[in-house]
This record gives structure tokens, sequence and C-alpha cells, in this order.
């Protein structure tokens, strides 16, 4: 296996401190879970940003070094300025929302990307710093779209990978972008360009196309600036049996229990409180269904896990008030004094909380307007080792792609999801079975390592180019700025 070097923006690590010092650990996010293997195997590296350790002092800022130098990581330090101007401007104000449909959510002045490419060019100096020839180059996400090409200015022989982990959106969102142009040519500085689904790859290619005039061909890649940049589609994933395995623990079950007791009918939510999860809608539809089905009134609660998130934005501080004026309407007007329809808990849980909420579910509601994966809804479906329990899935999560047997819903169609609420609560336990049956051997055969492999195998498939000074630059073909 040729030897791998992982970048993204931030490392797959925590750095806390325990008192007497800090201590760095692994993190157990997707990404991290998915690239541990290929990385330690490879003997690679993963390079990225830390986390902000300007509190750290001068001893311990070199013993965390010491740290992540044994974990084969190397850090890349960004100021305050660089935090604020290139992470929370113009990777979660602009690029975020855009992707994600949502250009209500733009500030009026969409700028700062001459530090986007300053930050860019720093991790660009740490890969050529570190890059040996053969070595695999895959490049993770929104934050480094510039990356590839900054990459083949300086490495033009390196296989260098692209995922974007957001959905690509409609070229006529996107356009909207003044960047629009230098952004694609970065992500085409590449050899493979991966998405999580056909669809966000086709907005791609339709970008490509009114930009650049250049249509892919029947395997999906297409030439620029004399090379052949693949475009595939890698839809990523959890991993599954080893989610299914924690999640059958003694003590995962006893809380399951205790979460169960007293409620008949248990609704759960979990998301990053962010306006993408769709999460004042599922409220509202949640109101609904205690309207027009009081049946249900009384016995069935809703738990919403909004897990703070980027409150250096201000719009999701904004959209923080406003979720937290909806619930306190919905509860105030609905409860009784023996009952409360919402709860509603803004901070992250434990991990066997988490298990043991999917476990507790009659009911998981993963309906965000937009989503490029979703993985909670997989990791749902991946910890019901019982085969129960019914799944409310959004047509704009990537994950409904795969996830057919669920119940998918148009999010903003709220009466049809009173609906599939209201059949789901009511779903006969063989078809909740069958069901389940069949989205778990999706996501037991489709997990997280697999998703990484084929990507990396795709990558490694890339045809070594003769060795030919071409920059990253487009095509003169322009059609359109
Ligand atoms: N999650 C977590 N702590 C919590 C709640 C959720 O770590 O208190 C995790 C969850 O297990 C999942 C991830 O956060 O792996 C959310 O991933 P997803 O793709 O659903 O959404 P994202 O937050 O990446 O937009």
């Amino acid at each position: 296996m040729p030897r791998l070097i992982i970048v993204s923006n931030r490392l797959p690590v925590t750095v806390s401190a325990d008192g007497e010092g800090t201590v760095v650990h692994h993190s157990s996010g997707g990404l991290a879970t998915g690239l541990r293997v290929p990385h330690e195997r490879s003997g690679g590296i993963w390079i990225g940003w830390p986390g902000d350790l300007s509190e750290a002092t001068p001893e311990e800022a070199l013993a965390i070094e010491e740290r992540l130098r044994e974990m084969n990581v190397v850090p890349v330090g960004l100021t305050r300025e660089e935090q604020h101007v290139y992470y929370e401007h113009v990777c979660n104000a602009v690029i975020w929302p855009l992707c994600h449909d949502r250009i209500d959510q733009l500030p009026l002045l969409v700028e700062g990307w001459g530090v986007y490419e300053r930050v860019n060019r720093r991790f660009a100096d740490l890969v050529v710093e570190h890059y040996q020839p053969g070595d695999l180059i895959w490049v993770h996400d929104y934050q480094l779209m510039r990356l590839p090409a900054l990459l083949r200015e300086r490495l033009p022989d390196a296989r260098i990978g692209f995922f974007l982990h957001i959905p690509f959106p409609n070229p006529e969102i996107f356009f909207a972008l003044p960047t629009r142009r230098w952004l694609v040519e970065g992500m085409m500085g590449a050899d493979l360009v991966g998405f999580h689904t056909r669809r966000y790859r086709g907005h791609f290619t339709a970008a490509l196309r009114r930009l650049f005039g250049i249509e892919p061909s029947a395997d999906a890649s297409v030439l620029w600036s004399h090379r052949r940049v693949a475009l595939g589609v890698f839809p990523m994933s959890v991993d599954a049996a080893n989610i299914a395995e924690r999640a059958s623990a003694p003590e995962v079950a006893a809380e399951r229990a205790e979460l169960r007791a007293g409620v008949d009918r248990l609704l759960v939510g979990i998301d990053r409180l962010d306006y993408s999860k769709g999460i004042p809608r599922r409220l509202l539809a949640f109101e609904r269904l205690l309207i027009e089905h009081p049946e249900w009134r009384e016995r069935v609660r809703f738990t919403q896990i909004a897990v703070p998130s980027r409150g250096g934005v201000r719009a999701y501080r904004r959209f923080r008030r406003d979720v937290d004026a909806l619930v306190g309407r919905i509860n105030g007007e609905h409860a009784t004094p023996t009952w409360i329809p919402v709860h509603y808990i803004y901070n992250t849980v434990p991990e066997s909380t988490l298990l043991a909420l999917y476990r507790a579910a009659d009911v998981m509601l993963v309906t965000p307007v937009r989503d490029g994966m979703n993985l909670v809804a997989k990791e749902f479906v991946a910890s019901r080792v019982d085969e129960d329990g019914v799944l409310v899935l959004s047509e704009f999560a990537g994950a409904a792609d795969e996830l057919s047997e669920a119940l998918i819903v148009n999010p903003y169609d709220i009466d049809g999801v009173v609906v599939a609420l209201d059949a789901a609560l009511n779903m006969a336990g063989m078809e909740r079975r069958a069901r389940m049956k069949t989205l778990r051997a999706q996501v037991l055969t489709h997990d997280v390592h697999r998703w990484a492999a084929s990507f990396l195998d795709a990558l490694a498939a890339v045809r070594r180019r003769k060795s030919r000074r071409t920059s990253g630059a487009s095509p003169d073909k322009a059609v359109q700025k």
C-alpha cells in the first residue's frame, strides 16, 4: 500500500487539559474512524489544525507537539485572525450555507478569500515538505478547495484526491459566489474528485460545463490542463459493525430502559444545531401531529438533542434563539401538569446516551433541508441490533439514496411529514422489522472502511502521468466567468 498523506482542516485529535497538563486523544468522528486504518497501515501522516492552542504554555505546547509527532500527525497553526476569517467567515458563514442551498444565510459581505488562499497555501507548504514520490495525497472538504491546485503547481506528478463532504449545490446557487471559478479550479488540481451522491457530481459537471465549456466523458472523467480528472461517487458511512457491538452493551440497555420509562412512544432527533438540519419544521410537524392526532397527546415524547455548533457565526446564534423560542412556545401551549411534549437538550451527550437514544427510539427523525450525507441516520440503523424502529428520512439527505426503506419525506411539506410520523407511530411490527432488516443489510455492508478503501483504490489506480509541468490553471476555453 502506498504511503498516504491525509489533509483535513481539523486533525483527528482532541487536545484537552487534565489539571496537570494537556492530553491528546484520538477523536472518534466519522472521518477519524474511517481513515485511522489506512493512516496507520500505510505509515503515512495526517496534516491539519489541532484546534486553538493559544492558551497552552510553551512547555505544554512542546509536549503537545511531541505527542502529535508520535501519532504521525502534523499540526498546522492558525492565528486568531485566520480562525475568524478563514474558518468562521469564509468556510462556515459563506461556503457552508451556499452548499446547503441557504443563500438567505449569507452575510452581506462575502469576502476573506485572500486569507482562505493563505491558509490553503500553508497546508500546501506542509504537504510539499513531507511528500515522498509515490505517496497518495487525500485532501478533505470545503475548507481546502484551493489546495489540490496549489499542490499541483508544486507536485505535478503526485496522485492527489479530493473529497467533498458537503453537497455541491446546483450551479444556479453556487454561482452566487464571486469566487466560483477559482474554487472549481482549485478542486480540479486533483486527479480524483469524490462526492457522496450522483446528484452532487451532476451539479459539479454542470458547473464545469457552464464555467469552462467542458463535458465529462462516458467514464465520468474530464480532460483538464492535459490531465484526466476522474469524478467519482463514494457515499460515506459509519463503522457499522463496531456501532452494533457497542450498542449491545449492558449499560446501553440499562440507559435505554430509563429513557423509555413512562413514555408510550419515543421520537428522537439528534443533530448539530445547524439551520441545514430542518429542526424548526420538524418541531412544527410534531406540533401538528399533536393537534391533528390528539390520541398521541400525553403518550409521545419528542427528544431532540441539539449539539452546540459554530457559536462564533452570527447566523447560528440567531438560529439558536429561533429554535429556543419555538420549543418554548410548543411546550407552553401543549404541555400538561404531567407531560411535556418536547424534551429539548442543547448539549452534546455521552456516547452511551447517544446509543441508548438510538436504541430507545420508536421513530428516528432525520429531516434536514439539505445534508451532504447524514451519519446520524446510518448510526441509528447500525445500532438497531433488535431490527426494530422506524427511520423518517429527508429526501434531501445524501443518505436517502441508499436508505430507501426509510419513510422518505420532503421536510418542506409539513403535512406530508405529519402523515409519515403518524404512519411510523402506527406501523406494524412486521413491516418495521422488514424495513429495518433491509436498511441494516445496506449499512453493514457499506461501512466507512469500504468507503475509504474504495476511494483510495480509485486514487491508487490513477495512471501516473508523464512528467510534464502543468499548472493547476483552467483550460483556455472559458465560456463564462
Ligand atoms: N454526535 C456526537 N455527539 C453528540 C451528538 C452527535 O458526537 O452529542 C455525532 C454523531 O454520532 C454523528 C455526528 O455527530 O457521528 C454528526 O454527523 P452527521 O453526518 O449526522 O452531521 P454533521 O454534524 O457532520 O453535519
